[in-house]
């Protein structure tokens, strides 16, 4: 049989009625433990010659469905599945990186990111060096012996700037260093990382993934290209050459940060994640035709300063976006007003779009970057992400867009 086609993939991949007495969703196995009838077969379990489950913190039937999903819709080697978008980030971290390592990142990050670059890995001795995304020579000079991973995110978030993925991954594999991808804005229904060489794939499936804001959670995609035997660090060289390239890095994830840190996701989120998943193609176009609309309709407001979107052809990421995400730009844009006070002004007067911290959701949502999701960076920090006082993002739902245009259109006329 040909390949399954990506909305098929996400209806039926990691699904199987035979194991789960015909039932047509996946199962909520809400079991700390799993008991087997013999002492030695646990003890196969846990020696990795048996398959099984042993305990919810290390892997679980509904959660393990999910990763199938994943790993089917980026078709990668495996996914893992973690408690939040920010769990997936840290345990990549702590899985390639030890004290005195470095990683080179791009410097229009997620706020959570940044502060968890910046406050925790920097203070148990990573060194973070940020690059513009967009500058190859920034990124290329700041590689060293020690660079245990590069770091991007596929559109800022909220700086809303596109790297050259393909470019990036080719300075990754010349250095033998793995590319970290952060795909949430674009979901593997936009930006198909294996495609343009990306060795992990992270998502927070908070968002798009699950759809309508319900949950949290995340996931770590490897897709197989990274040959694990090659990396600098011998823990993971030798978890190579014990269960192969494609299992290595997943296995060290698994066994030695989710199960130790507890970071692991609840088997109720990843059924919420599943059920969404197999929505996402029709929700990606949706949220991608409104957000086009709507910022053709704020870039022509006479109130607004600027409008940030990958898909207006006024942006200057519009062709490597086009290019990369499939002629599709995403649900979320960005535009400024002038001040803090007018951004204010506008949240306070919409009457449908609601102002909250999140993103991905089927409801469009507003928020202040600088005095919220920001509130804890340095100015300096703000900058580089693209943080002005007067910038407000919106992340486009699904709604009819006329509504959402309305709602914009009568709160703009409250705005001095
Ligand atoms: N990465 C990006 C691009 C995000 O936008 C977010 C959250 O907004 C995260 C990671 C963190 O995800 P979570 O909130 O699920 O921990």
């Amino acid at each position: 049989m040909s390949e399954w086609g990506f909305e098929t993939r996400a209806i039926h991949s990691g699904n199987s009625s035979e194991r789960h007495n015909g039932a047509t969703t996946i199962p909520i196995y809400e079991t700390a433990a799993f008991a087997y009838g013999t002492a030695e077969e646990l003890a196969e379990v846990f020696d990795g010659k048996r398959a099984g489950h042993i305990y919810s913190r290390i892997s679980n039937p509904t959660v393990q469905a999910f990763e199938l999903k994943m790993s089917a819709l980026e078709k990668g080697v495996g996914a893992l599945a973690t408690a939040s978008g920010m769990a997936a980030i840290a345990t990549i971290m702590f899985s390639l990186c030890r004290q005195n390592d470095e990683i080179v990142t791009s410097s229009s990050l997620f706020g959570g990111t940044l502060l968890l670059f910046n406050k925790i890995f920097k203070k148990y001795g990573v060194r973070i060096h940020f690059a513009d995304p967009l500058d190859l020579d920034l990124f290329r000079k700041a590689l060293s012996s020690k660079t245990s991973l590069i770091f991007v995110e596929t559109i800022g978030n909220p700086k809303l700037d596109v790297p050259d993925i393909g470019k990036i991954a080719g300075l990754a594999r010349e250095k033998g260093v793995p590319l970290v991808v952060d795909s949430t804005l674009t979901t593997p229904y936009l930006f198909k990382a294996g495609d343009f060489g990306a060795s992990l794939v992270v998502h927070s499936t908070t968002k798009y993934i699950t759809g309508n804001g319900s949950t949290i959670g995340g996931v770590v995609v490897d897709t197989g290209i990274f040959d694990w035997k090659e990396y600098r660090d011998s823990e993971l060289k030798e978890m190579a050459s014990r269960r192969g390239s494609d299992l290595a890095f997943l296995s060290l994830a698994r066994s030695y940060v989710l199960q130790n840190t507890g970071s692991c996701l609840s088997p109720f989120n990843a059924y919420l994640h599943s059920l969404g998943l197999e929505t996402l193609a029709l929700r990606m176009e949706r949220h991608c035709s409104n957000a086009l609309a709507l910022s053709e309709f704020l870039a022509h407001h006479p109130k607004i300063v600027q409008v940030n979107y990958p898909g207006l052809k006024s942006s200057p990421h519009f062709a490597i976006a086009r290019l990369q995400y499939r002629e599709h730009f995403g649900g979320l844009l960005t535009f400024r007003l002038g001040s803090k006070d007018k951004c204010y002004r506008l949240i306070n007067s919409l009457k449908l779009v609601q102002n909250a911290a999140n993103l991905g959701d089927a409801k469009t949502l507003i928020i202040h970057p600088a005095s919220t999701i920001f509130h804890d960076c340095s100015q300096a920090e703000r900058i580089k992400a693209g943080v002005s006082e007067d910038l407000v993002r919106v992340s486009v739902g699904i709604e009819t867009i006329e509504d959402i245009v309305e709602d914009f259109d009568q709160a703009l006329k409250e705005v001095p």
